[in-house]
């Protein structure tokens, strides 16, 4: 009954025009025309640093796109509150870039800082939390940056753009570390039943260890173990 009702009143104008009809569409290419090009010059202000780094830059590019699209399609909606809207936030974008290039603290506040992830062939774990970021999330990274093992790597630091660096050893200074790898790491386990070099599952913490019913880590206190990787390639 219900689909009966709503199909009878189903209007094929409104679903194509809305409240509009055909004598709008050239001016929405009209409109499109303008808009595309006032937001070609507002990022062309911002800059190429600017676009998809940090928290205030994703804020200013979202906020733009708003702008932007309205005036498109939206007959109510002129052009010239929605470009006084991208003078404003280019020009609030370049005032606050101007003083966050010049003080370290509002850097911080604003953009965020960057964080050490992993330290003596060991995740920070300490620092998990602070990044917001799921173990998950930084092994798909790595991986992603052909990482085998963590013994192939110095140091990782998560930047305020939310891009990992790398700093890798040298072929002659890898040494033994947890496996990326999914097929291997997922063989993680709790029982020792060998003695060999293992890496903690969770702080990657990196020992000789076995055999053994369970091994408790001394960084991160879980107790999932992967048996440590040294090849210089996967
Ligand atoms: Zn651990």
């Amino acid at each position: 009954m219900f689909l009966l009702q709503s199909s009878t009143s189903f209007n094929w104008h409104n679903l194509l025009f809305g409240e509009e009809d055909w004598s709008f569409l050239p001016e929405v290419l009209l409109r499109s025309v303008i808009m595309f090009t006032v937001t070609v010059i507002a990022l062309r202000l911002i800059g190429k640093r600017g676009i998809m780094q940090g928290v205030f830059e994703i804020v200013t590019i979202i906020t733009l796109g708003s702008a932007a699209g309205d005036p498109m399609f939206y007959k109510k909606v002129g052009v010239l509150p929605a470009i006084f809207v991208f003078i404003a936030i280019v020009g609030m974008y370049r005032i606050i870039n101007f003083f966050t290039s010049r003080v370290k603290f509002l850097e911080r506040v604003i953009e965020g800082k960057n964080v050490r992830l992993l330290k003596d062939n060991r995740f920070a774990v300490e620092n998990f939390k602070r990044v917001e970021l799921g173990q998950d999330e930084i092994f798909s990274d790595l991986r992603m940056k052909g990482i085998t093992h963590l013994g192939q790597v110095e140091a990782v630091y998560i930047e305020a753009s939310g891009q990992l660096s790398i700093f890798f050893w040298p072929d002659e200074k890898v040494i033994y570390g947890l496996p990326l790898r999914p097929e291997i790491y997922e063989m993680k386990t709790k029982e020792i039943r060998l003695k060999a070099i293992y890496s903690c599952a969770y702080c990657a913490n990196t020992k000789n260890i076995g055999p053994c019913k369970k091994h408790v880590c001394e960084i991160c206190s879980k107790e999932e173990w992967v048996e440590a990787l040294n090849a210089n390639t996967g």
